[in-house]
């Protein structure tokens, strides 16, 4: 794993993995992985909230917190890997520790 918690190998494993790998081909192939494609919440087993020790959207490298202050913002989170909005305390197979963790 590299030293920022982040290893592109092993997230595209998993990806393929969980989408059967054809969904990802261009992908693993492109240089710019997070922007080009979003999986469904069911192929990566999302959850919308629970205990995960810890990885949790919101303290996932993927995360993306809505627009506005507080609550607003949480309401409409988003992924950048996951399609639709999600919840800080979701989590799914793809978790990636942000860099600070
Ligand atoms: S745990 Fe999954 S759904 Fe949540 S932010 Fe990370 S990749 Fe997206």
């Amino acid at each position: 794993m590299h030293s920022s918690g982040f290893d592109r190998r092993d997230f595209l494993k998993k990806l393929s993995a969980v989408c059967g790998g054809a969904f990802f081909i261009g992908l693993a192939n492109s240089g710019n992985a997070e922007a080009e494609a979003k999986a469904d919440k069911g192929l990566v087993n999302y959850r919308f909230a629970g205990c995960n020790d810890g990885r949790n959207c919101v303290h996932c490298r993927f995360f993306q917190p809505g627009s506005g202050d507080g609550c607003a913002a949480m309401m409409e989170a988003t992924c950048k890997v996951v399609a639709g909005t999600i919840s800080p305390m979701g989590y799914c197979d793809l978790f990636a520790a942000t860099a600070s963790e």
